[in-house]
């Protein structure tokens, strides 16, 4: 199958990418590398370099590579920056969006598969969170992706395309061929940070919050495996093909906490890892954790990486090997 894939030097469309091409995908990957990187790109992938902003690329790319399927990861991911920056996520990642469907829709492209997120939960009634929850985006960001899933609806209704939404908790980890991992710039999420410090490029980690009500005081969060992410998006791929749209939630069901994390990255890199206490952070609420029961039943999906130690194994072993991130 041909497919495309916007986004996908980035974090999670990078990893995506190299499953779909394992298993014997042709790969468009269309990306402006605002944020991705061009080391990222698998070299059996045709490049792109467009943005989801200039409709006439997407056009052109679209007419040039006919696709069955789109994987749309290109966006704007910070929580913290959308809420100092509206703008820049309001127009930026709903314009690409719009765009986006425009041109899908012009060429009766009917599999939509999109990267959504858990920060459309901003007031779970219940842990672990299912897709019931009502949906209460905590930034501008998640109301971005809220549009995002409400526009598929619309072009269900309309032009029958069918489209999964994939609500991602806490993804970190990386390939574990070493060749791809994350690389955000600048890095605001835990893991990275933490490794960081066992690298020696910080010199201790800030906790976000220590009065929490958890057994430690600190933010339990899901973390959940890129490779897990990508396994589920290429199921939701197949599954489409029955002609339903649906939703899933994504994690792996167990929540650690900030200390957690922290003190298990201190075990895999034999470092100390010296902490600071600090104030809470922002939005920040003190339990997030997926009830993934209905992709796992539905999709038959399974987490292969679901013990903290061997996630923080595969990002220190990227880390490691690129600490200063991709070359470009
Ligand atoms: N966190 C922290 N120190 C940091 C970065 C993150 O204590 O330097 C905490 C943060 O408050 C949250 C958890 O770690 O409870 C995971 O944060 P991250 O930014 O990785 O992901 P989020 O849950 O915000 O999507």
């Amino acid at each position: 199958m041909r497919v495309l894939v916007t986004g996908g030097a980035g974090y999670i469309g990078s990893h995506v990418v190299d499953s779909l091409i394992g298993r014997g995908d042709e790969v468009v990957v269309f990306d402006n590398l605002y944020a991705g990187h061009r080391s990222a790109l698998h070299p059996q992938a045709t490049f792109v370099h467009g943005d989801l902003l200039d409709i006439g690329q997407i056009k052109h790319t679209l007419d040039r590579y006919p696709v069955e399927g789109i994987f749309h990861f290109a966006s704007h991911i910070q929580v913290g920056e959308s809420m100092k920056n509206p703008f820049k996520y309001l127009r930026d990642n709903i314009d690409g969006m719009t765009n986006l469907l425009d041109v899908a829709a012009q060429h009766g492209i009917n599999r939509f598969i999109l990267s959504s997120t858990a920060n459309l939960y901003d007031a779970p009634q219940r842990i672990p969170i299912s897709e019931e929850e009502p949906l209460i985006p905590g930034s501008v960001y998640g109301e971005t992706k809220l549009y995002a899933e409400h526009a598929l609806g619309w072009m269900d209704r309309i032009f029958g395309m069918k489209s999964c939404c994939l609500r991602y908790f806490n993804a970190c980890g990386a390939h574990p061929n070493g060749h791809i991992g994350e690389d955000h710039r600048p890095e605001t999420h835990l893991i990275p940070l933490v490794l960081q410090v066992a690298l020696g490029q910080r010199e201790k980690v800030q906790i976000y919050g220590t009065d929490y009500e958890t057994p430690d005081g600190t933010c339990i969060r899901d973390y959940i495996h890129v490779l897990d992410l990508a396994s589920a998006h290429i199921l939701a791929l197949e599954a489409l093909a029955d002609g339903q749209s649906r939703v899933y939630n994504l994690g792996s069901g167990t929540g650690y906490s900030v200390l957690e994390v922290v003190e298990m990255a201190r075990k895999v890199t034999g470092h100390p890892i010296p902490v600071e206490m600090s104030p809470r952070r922002a939005g920040d609420l003190a339990v997030l954790v997926a009830d993934s029961a209905k992709i796992k039943r539905e999709l038959g999906w399974q987490p292969e990486y679901d013990d903290l130690q061997r996630i923080i194994e595969t990002a220190w072993n990227w880390h490691r090997s690129h600490p200063q991130g991709y070359p470009d």
